[in-house]
Protein backbone atom coordinates (compact mmCIF):
# COMPACT_ATOMS: atom_id res chain seq x y z
CA UNK A 1 0.00 0.00 0.00
CA UNK A 2 0.99 3.83 -0.62
CA UNK A 3 2.50 5.72 2.37
CA UNK A 4 -0.55 7.63 4.39
CA UNK A 5 -0.26 10.28 7.00
CA UNK A 6 -0.61 7.72 9.57
CA UNK A 7 3.14 5.87 8.65
CA UNK A 8 4.43 9.40 8.72
CA UNK A 9 3.62 10.27 12.26
CA UNK A 10 5.04 6.56 13.15
CA UNK A 11 8.36 7.86 11.74
CA UNK A 12 7.93 10.97 13.26
CA UNK A 13 7.96 12.86 10.35
CA UNK A 14 5.50 15.20 11.22
CA UNK A 15 4.30 15.76 15.02
CA UNK A 16 1.32 13.51 16.66
CA UNK A 17 0.20 14.24 20.68
CA UNK A 18 1.48 10.09 21.37
CA UNK A 19 0.12 8.73 24.49
CA UNK A 20 1.12 4.83 24.15
CA UNK A 21 3.98 3.03 22.11
CA UNK A 22 5.08 -0.60 22.18
CA UNK A 23 7.02 -2.68 19.43
CA UNK A 24 3.41 -3.13 17.27
CA UNK A 25 1.20 -0.42 18.15
CA UNK A 26 0.92 3.58 18.20
CA UNK A 27 -1.73 5.35 20.15
CA UNK A 28 -2.05 9.35 19.55
CA UNK A 29 -4.57 11.90 19.97
CA UNK A 30 -6.86 13.02 17.20
CA UNK A 31 -5.90 16.40 16.06
CA UNK A 32 -10.44 16.73 15.28
CA UNK A 33 -11.34 15.52 18.60
CA UNK A 34 -15.15 14.04 19.17
CA UNK A 35 -15.08 13.80 22.53
CA UNK A 36 -13.08 14.86 25.52
CA UNK A 37 -10.86 11.75 25.43
CA UNK A 38 -10.20 10.95 21.45
CA UNK A 39 -6.72 8.54 20.96
CA UNK A 40 -6.23 7.06 17.65
CA UNK A 41 -4.89 3.04 18.10
CA UNK A 42 -3.01 2.00 14.94
CA UNK A 43 -0.53 -1.05 14.46
CA UNK A 44 2.85 0.14 13.10
CA UNK A 45 2.24 -2.40 10.24
CA UNK A 46 0.29 -0.53 7.41
CA UNK A 47 -2.49 -1.92 6.17
CA UNK A 48 -5.23 0.06 4.06
CA UNK A 49 -8.45 -1.26 5.48
CA UNK A 50 -10.04 -3.21 7.58
CA UNK A 51 -10.91 -5.76 4.68
CA UNK A 52 -7.36 -5.76 4.14
CA UNK A 53 -6.29 -7.62 7.16
CA UNK A 54 -4.74 -11.13 6.36
CA UNK A 55 -5.70 -14.14 8.90
CA UNK A 56 -2.22 -13.76 9.86
CA UNK A 57 -2.67 -10.76 11.78
CA UNK A 58 -5.77 -11.53 13.94
CA UNK A 59 -3.76 -11.40 16.92
CA UNK A 60 -2.48 -8.02 15.81
CA UNK A 61 -6.09 -6.94 15.65
CA UNK A 62 -7.27 -8.24 18.81
CA UNK A 63 -4.15 -6.90 20.28
CA UNK A 64 -5.16 -2.95 18.87
CA UNK A 65 -8.66 -3.65 20.63
CA UNK A 66 -7.02 -4.70 24.32
CA UNK A 67 -4.73 -2.32 24.17
CA UNK A 68 -7.16 0.84 23.66
CA UNK A 69 -9.26 -1.07 27.03
CA UNK A 70 -5.90 -1.20 28.74
CA UNK A 71 -5.41 2.54 28.18
CA UNK A 72 -8.74 3.16 28.79
CA UNK A 73 -8.71 1.17 32.28
CA UNK A 74 -5.23 2.89 32.69
CA UNK A 75 -6.89 6.36 32.50
CA UNK A 76 -9.55 5.90 34.70
CA UNK A 77 -11.92 5.56 31.74
CA UNK A 78 -12.96 2.13 31.95
CA UNK A 79 -15.90 2.43 34.81
CA UNK A 80 -17.41 5.34 33.04
CA UNK A 81 -17.07 3.61 29.92
CA UNK A 82 -15.92 4.38 26.19
CA UNK A 83 -16.35 3.70 22.39
CA UNK A 84 -14.16 2.14 20.26
CA UNK A 85 -14.51 2.43 16.61
CA UNK A 86 -13.00 1.10 13.20
CA UNK A 87 -14.31 2.68 10.27
CA UNK A 88 -14.24 1.15 6.49
CA UNK A 89 -13.96 2.82 3.47
CA UNK A 90 -16.50 5.60 1.88
CA UNK A 91 -19.31 4.65 3.50
CA UNK A 92 -18.14 3.58 6.72
CA UNK A 93 -16.66 7.07 7.02
CA UNK A 94 -12.67 6.25 6.79
CA UNK A 95 -10.15 9.03 5.43
CA UNK A 96 -6.84 7.96 6.13
CA UNK A 97 -6.00 4.24 4.49
CA UNK A 98 -3.96 3.00 7.42
CA UNK A 99 -6.22 1.22 10.14
CA UNK A 100 -7.06 2.44 13.44
CA UNK A 101 -8.90 2.43 15.94
CA UNK A 102 -10.81 5.51 17.20
CA UNK A 103 -11.23 5.37 20.86
CA UNK A 104 -13.84 8.02 22.56
CA UNK A 105 -14.77 9.15 25.88
CA UNK A 106 -15.81 11.26 28.28
CA UNK A 107 -18.92 12.21 27.13
CA UNK A 108 -22.17 10.26 26.88
CA UNK A 109 -22.48 8.29 23.59
CA UNK A 110 -25.65 7.91 21.65
CA UNK A 111 -26.56 4.84 19.49
CA UNK A 112 -27.43 4.93 16.62
CA UNK A 113 -24.23 7.00 15.23
CA UNK A 114 -25.05 9.73 12.94
P1 LIG B 1 -11.17 8.00 9.79
O1 LIG B 1 -12.11 9.06 9.29
O2 LIG B 1 -11.84 6.89 10.55
O3 LIG B 1 -10.26 7.51 8.69
O4 LIG B 1 -10.28 8.72 10.88
C1 LIG B 1 -9.15 9.47 10.58
C2 LIG B 1 -8.92 10.36 11.77
O5 LIG B 1 -7.60 10.88 11.67
C3 LIG B 1 -9.87 11.57 11.85
O6 LIG B 1 -10.61 11.49 13.07
C4 LIG B 1 -8.93 12.76 11.80
O7 LIG B 1 -9.34 13.82 12.63
C5 LIG B 1 -7.62 12.15 12.26
N1 LIG B 1 -6.42 12.84 11.83
C6 LIG B 1 -6.14 13.32 10.58
N2 LIG B 1 -4.91 13.88 10.56
C7 LIG B 1 -4.39 13.73 11.81
C8 LIG B 1 -3.16 14.09 12.43
N3 LIG B 1 -2.18 14.72 11.74
N4 LIG B 1 -2.98 13.81 13.73
C9 LIG B 1 -3.95 13.18 14.43
N5 LIG B 1 -5.13 12.80 13.91
C10 LIG B 1 -5.36 13.07 12.62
Amino acid sequence: MGDTLFGKIIRREIPADIVYEDAEVLAFRDIAPQAPVHVLFIPKKPIATLNDVPDTDAALIGKLVLTAARWAKSQGLADDGYRVVMNCNEQGGQTVFHIHLHLLAGRQMHWPPG
